[in-house]
């Protein structure tokens, strides 16, 4: 395969941590790609209103936020595709990305593929994202004060959606399909002790209701098999995360979970590739510190870049 222009660096990954290096590093004058995705933008494209990212006198549509990052970015010269990376070979330098079934070079690499929700997998759910369907309880939560939500999912991440929506919500429904929830105990005991957090046991969601917003959920009891709906304003889903990692196994060191690991705050066990945001960050997930990342993993690539 023909090898396309040699960069200072690629980014792979255009959310708030690849767009955010991209910035850094172009404005460092580093000769810089960005590997969008053919979907670019990341999680922030799925959202309608942000309101907790610094320097917003108002709300501002995620989408529209993005394209303020991509704009900035190309301000600067950062170039970007609109592909997804298929295949990196890390194994000698320059490091090779293939994309759109060209083979581009970089001198360094940072990786910021993000992580993506998993979804129920309801028409519904699709429809009514970021009308009332939400992955994130800080992101979101402030929109339904006073208002009744429901929470899908046992895990911690379940419990700390419920337990952030309960300092907003009138009340807050854990729907949770068994009747024992897989929590750390804490996440548990706090969750029980709130008064506002009540548990619908061995139910799953069958569909969210409401045409222009969320207004309801209809479950199914899994033993009885009967089906019953509950009014609410939101449902938050918290069923779990996977990084996007697929293409760096083998290439790079990754936890049992598939996140990259990480040393020294954005280097990974590969000299000269970084990582930024959610594919390493699987406990704070803000735009806001995927952003900060981004920064450090440019000012990290560009130091590692003065070195070679
Ligand atoms: P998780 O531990 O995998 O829990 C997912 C939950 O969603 C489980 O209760 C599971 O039910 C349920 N679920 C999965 N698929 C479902 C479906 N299709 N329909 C309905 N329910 C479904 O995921 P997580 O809570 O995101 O946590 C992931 C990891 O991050 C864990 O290691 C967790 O400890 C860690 N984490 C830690 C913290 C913290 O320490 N503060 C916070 C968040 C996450 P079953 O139980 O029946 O399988």
């Amino acid at each position: 395969m023909k090898v396309e222009k040699m960069y200072d660096t690629i980014i792979i990954g255009s959310g708030p941590a690849g767009l955010t290096a991209a910035i850094y590093a172009s404005r460092a004058k580093l000769k810089t790609l960005v590997v969008a995705g053919a979907k670019w933008g990341g999680q922030l494209m799925l959202t309608t209103e942000v309101e907790n990212f610094p320097g917003l006198k108002e709300a501002i549509l995620g989408p529209d936020l993005m394209d303020n990052m991509w704009k900035q970015a190309k301000r600067f010269g950062a170039e970007m595709i609109f592909e997804d990376a298929a295949a990196v070979d890390f194994s000698s330098k320059p490091f090779k990305v293939t994309a759109g079934g060209k083979v581009y070079e970089g001198k360094s690499v940072i990786i910021a593929t993000g992580a993506s929700a998993t979804w129920l997998g309801l028409e519904s759910e699709k429809r009514l994202r970021g009308k009332g369907v939400s992955v994130c309880a800080t992101c979101d939560a402030a929109f339904f004060k006073d208002k009744k939500v429901a929470v899908v999912g046992g895990g911690d991440s379940a419990m700390e959606e419920a337990l952030a929506l309960s300092k907003f919500a009138r009340e807050v429904k854990v729907i949770h399909r068994r009747d024992k929830l897989r929590a750390s105990k804490i996440l548990q005991e706090r969750a029980f002790n709130d008064p506002k957090i009540e548990f619908i046991w061995n139910s799953t969601v069958q569909d969210i209701l409401g045409k222009d917003r969320v207004e309801g959920v209809r479950l199914r009891n899994v033993d009885s098999n009967e089906e019953f709906e509950l009014a609410c304003d939101a449902v938050f889903i918290a069923i779990g995360w996977k990084p996007e990692t697929e293409i760096f196994k083998g290439k790079i060191e990754l936890n049992q979970a598939g996140y990259i690991v990480a040393k020294d705050t954005t280097k990974t066990n590969v000299e000269g590739v970084f990582v930024a945001g959610d594919a390493q960050d699987y406990r704070y997930r803000q735009a806001i510190t995927a952003a900060a990342a981004g920064c450090m993993a440019a000012l990290d690539a560009e130091k590692y870049l003065e070195g070679t």
